[in-house]
């Protein structure tokens, strides 16, 4: 299938080959390469897909692929080969977790939940906001890196509105993707209370390097935004390029460890199928 190419506003530039950040966004003739560890769908997740549009892999949260848009398209993509639904309503999931008194945590990703209509996704806060059970609405995101203003008053005021915690996390893997666009939309969540995290994929010739790492960390810190998880890239065709072997992960990790405070050290994990959470990795040397 083909994966269009999609550049952000805020990070296009000619100066594709040696700049990691838009390395993310460009094709590569690399990703025709065939390996035989890389598939379409690497992670399973049919097997936990109560719609098209929803995931229930783990307890107490449940997960809404929202839209097939995103503000960019990475390369690396983990849901690239996904045909994802772009629903007028989500009456079906909604009712799923109306009924599912287990469910505490609503999950809001895509594709992007800020590339949806904006009224569409409003009427979808208010109705998971309706539900009693629910207490958190998370939404990930990586549109603030890549559009000037995502973050607005309105979009602001329908989430302070409501009664739920409202948490965003940010997929952010360089440093040098904080433009002062990104940084203004991030003051803004920072401005209205909001729980900020991050998440970043650890990628070949992007970020795999220690004082790559050492500066997005630091610098998520610096704005607030708590370094959540480092993920090993899931192996998803069309993406080996940009592997990091295990190996390589954890000797880096070790080294991050050894130089940065605690916090600023997210969680080094992967996603396994059949897995109740995401699995961490680990030094060998630590067992
Ligand atoms: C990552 C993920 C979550 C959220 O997991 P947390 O560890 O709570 O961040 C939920 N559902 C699915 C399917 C996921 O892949
Ligand atoms: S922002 Fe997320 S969902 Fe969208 S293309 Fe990038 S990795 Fe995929």
């Amino acid at each position: 299938m083909i994966f269009a190419e999609k550049i952000p506003p805020l990070m296009s530039s000619e100066n594709i080959d040696s700049d990691p950040v838009k390395k993310q966004f460009y094709y590569s003739i690399l990703e025709e390469q065939e390996d035989p560890n890389f598939c379409l769908d690497p992670l399973q997740e049919e097997n936990f897909k109560i719609t098209e549009n929803m995931l229930h892999k783990y307890h107490g949260r449940a997960l809404l692929l929202t839209t097939p848009n995103c503000a960019m398209n990475c390369r690396f993509c983990f849901r690239r080969h996904m045909e994802i639904p772009d629903k007028k309503d989500f009456t079906e999931e909604i009712s799923y977790i109306s009924h599912n008194t287990v469910i505490k945590e609503i999950i809001l990703s895509g594709g992007d939940p800020l590339m949806m209509n904006r009224e569409k996704l409003y009427a979808l806060i208010r109705k998971f906001d309706a539900i009693p059970h629910l207490k958190v609405i998370r939404i990930h995101t990586r549109a603030p890196m890549g559009i000037k203003n995502i973050i607005d008053d309105k979009l602001m005021q329908i989430l302070s509105s409501i009664s739920k915690q409202v948490i965003f996390v940010l997929h952010i893997n360089h440093a040098e993707e904080l433009s002062c666009h990104a940084i203004e939309n991030i003051e803004k969540l920072k401005a209205n209370n909001i729980l900020l995290f991050s998440q970043s994929v650890l990628l070949k010739d992007v970020n795999d390097d220690i004082a790559t790492l050492q500066t997005l960390f630091e610098k998520l810190i610096e704005l607030h935004i708590i370094p959540y998880y480092l993920h090993q890239l899931d192996k998803i065709s069309g993406a080996s390029h940009f592997y990091v072997k295990k190996e390589k992960g954890i000797k880096l990790y070790e080294e991050l460890r050894a130089k940065i405070s605690g916090y600023c050290l997210p969680r080094y994990v992967e996603e396994k199928p059949h897995e109740k959470s995401k699995t961490p990795i680990y030094n060998p040397k630590a067992l």
